[in-house]
């Protein structure tokens, strides 16, 4: 499946832009739309500099954490970063998506279930640090790192290696 921007009742649910990048620059954050190799759809929110605030994945069924887990480990420095208490499930209904989602999913008789994979900044001794994403292994190729909170992104280890 090709990533793509969420459409239909997904459409409320996973907006274009996100909130302002937290802890770091404060600049709007915005949708990716990657695949992850876990099923469903899934867009990375990440601000210009490749901060990641979210990860969302959805599917008509719930996203299974431990195969999210598994699938970002595979694309993550160190894999130790993705931790199952950093996941959280959500499922949304019509009513809270708008009148159009409300329509659409009225027709599938089915809420859509989300998976968030939420990192917040942390700190490595007195350094700060954050969840980078680099986008320049493709929209199925996206990598995931750990690195010091700096005003520009910090070189991939993947784009490195
Ligand atoms: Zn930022
Ligand atoms: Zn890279």
């Amino acid at each position: 499946m090709t990533p793509a921007r969420a459409t239909g009742p997904l459409r409320a649910a996973v907006p274009a832009t996100g909130g302002p990048c937290f802890g770091h620059c404060k600049a709007p954050t915005r949708a990716h739309p990657v695949s992850l190799g876990a099923g469903g759809p899934a867009w990375v929110y990440a601000c210009p500099e490749g901060v990641v605030s979210v990860v969302i994945a959805a599917g008509e069924r719930r996203p299974d954490p431990a195969t999210l887990r598994s699938a970002l480990r595979a694309r993550t420095r160190p894999p130790s970063t993705v931790r199952l208490r950093d996941f959280r499930s959500a499922s949304r209904y019509g009513p809270e998506l708008g009148r159009p989602s409300e329509r659409a999913l009225a027709r599938s008789g089915r809420p859509i279930r989300l998976l968030y994979w939420r990192v917040y900044p942390w700190k490595v001794g007195d350094r700060p640090y954050s969840l980078f994403a680099c986008f320049r292994h493709g929209p199925s190729g996206i990598r995931f790192y750990a690195a010091e909170r700096v005003p520009k992104q910090p070189p991939c280890p993947f784009c490195s290696a």
